[in-house]
């Protein structure tokens, strides 16, 4: 009669609750207690005295327009390349953007890159974290109007400029990219222009971050204030399985919708951010982004790269693409008296810790199978170590529930193979390689081998 009782009691308990473990490095800690809100806000409020940075207006002015402002980055990016010796390059990514959709004429665009290259000539590998700094009004063809974009997307700029000045000293074996691309609001022109010449010169991109309106912590009709959550939005199923029919039956057959690469990336960025960053929640979307709106990790996405979106928990939309005025008592307008700078300093320490554990880590394990030859109650993995660069000490073998969202269990073993008294029917799996300081790589979702 008394299990009466306690059977409540036990059904409370969940089926796999364990206790996580929290190990930071203390150079990635380090590093994090660099990045700095005074400077992030400095660097808001610097790119909004351009008056505009929309991409078609003017680039002759010293002091105002898309002009003035790419070169106050490319110079401000120099000046913290010079703490790197000389593994920092800053340059333009020029191209013409011909006309057509929201370019009305053939435009010059200029993206900044900040190169920090590898130290391990033998590690290919590539990180990027970008934000765009061009910003528009209502009209989005408006060249004149005081465009501020203090949040859209001087925020996600402050987060790529922020981070090439803290890690500029450091050394990484693989190489990041600090990023800041124009044509955004015009369609996505220059993270497309970025995109194809990866594709096109065989760039190693190994992930890529989105950072996009990452500033504003109040939201606008529903009153919620929310500094502690930031949101990653992540793909399902790949951009590149769209009309591949190999592809889309491969991942119907062994159900895989949801452990795109683009999805581990923002598993991984849950778990690696929270390890790091106190007070934020990294929150999962299932979505490539947001309803009505794009964003400069797609392009990345379509071509073949892995990439996620950052986007703050609540928007105003009182103030993205408005022209600032004062309408029944109510201010529109991305001004940047109304950005959060603590919260970007929040959402750049994510990113740095993110960024910095995976060009610490050794490369991915390269063929990942799981053995499907014959009917087990069991499951084998088998895969083989990164083919360059840093040797990792280990493997973890991750595990879950076919229904739940992250990893739920970690199995480490030294060698190439697996088998885990689990079955493979009940269960998804993957293999990251790990360092001997506890650096993972992103993991890989197996392919059915025999
Ligand atoms: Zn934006």
């Amino acid at each position: 009669m008394r299990f009466k009782f306690l059977l409540p009691l036990l059904f409370a308990v969940p089926a796999m609750a364990q206790t996580t473990i929290i190990k930071q490095d203390a150079f990635i800690t380090q590093m994090n207690a660099e990045v700095s809100s005074k400077n992030i806000e400095a660097i808001v409020r610097k790119l909004v005295s351009f008056k505009t940075r929309h991409t078609l207006s003017d680039t002759t002015s010293k002091t105002q327009g898309i002009g003035a402002a790419r070169n106050w980055i490319k110079a401000e990016m120099e000046r913290y390349a010079a703490a790197s010796g000389g593994r920092m390059h800053v340059g333009f990514d020029i191209f013409t953007q011909p006309a057509g959709g929201r370019i009305d004429k053939p435009t010059v665009l200029k993206n900044v890159l900040a190169v920090l290259k590898g130290t391990d000539p033998a590690d290919s590998r590539i990180y990027i974290v970008s934000g765009h700094y061009d910003s528009r009004v209502n009209d989005v063809m408006d060249t004149k109007s005081f465009a501020p974009g203090a949040v859209d997307d001087a925020s996600g700029t402050a987060v790529s400029m922020e981070l090439a000045r803290v890690m500029a000293s450091r050394q990484f074996p693989a190489t990041i990219i600090f990023m800041a691309v124009a044509g955004e609001e015009q369609g996505l022109n220059g993270s497309t222009n970025v995109a194809r010449r990866a594709k096109a010169e065989n760039w190693n991109v190994d992930a890529m971050l989105n950072n996009d309106i990452v500033g504003n912590t109040y939201g606008m009709e529903t009153g919620l204030k929310d500094n502690r959550r930031i949101r990653v939005f992540s793909e399902g199923v790949p951009s590149t399985a769209a009309g591949n029919e190999r592809a889309l039956a491969s991942l119907i057959g062994n159900g895989g919708e949801n452990d795109s690469p683009s999805r581990q990336l923002a598993r991984y960025i849950k778990e690696v951010g929270e390890r790091y960053v106190s007070q934020l929640d990294v929150k999962l979307i299932y979505r490539r982004d947001r309803f009505l709106r794009g964003g400069d990790h797609t392009p990345f996405l379509q071509n073949g790269f892995t990439a996620v979106r950052f986007t703050e928990m609540n928007e105003d939309f009182n103030r993205q693409h408005q022209n600032v005025r004062k309408e029944n008592g109510v201010d529109y307008g991305d001004m940047p008296d109304f950005a959060d700078y603590d919260y970007i300093q929040k959402v750049a320490r994510m990113n740095l810790s993110v960024l910095a554990n995976l060009a610490l880590a050794p490369a991915e394990p390269q063929s990942v199978g799981i053995t499907t030859s014959g009917l087990t109650n069991k499951t084998t993995l088998k895969w083989e170590a990164p083919k360059a660069g840093k040797k990792p000490a280990g493997y973890y073998v991750l595990m879950r529930e076919t229904i739940s969202p992250y990893w739920e269990k970690k199995f480490y073993v030294t060698g190439t193979e697996a088998t885990l008294d689990y079955s493979k029917d009940n269960y998804f799996f993957a293999v990251q390689a790990v360092d001997t300081d506890g650096h993972e790589s992103l993991p890989v979702y197996p392919n059915p081998i025999r």
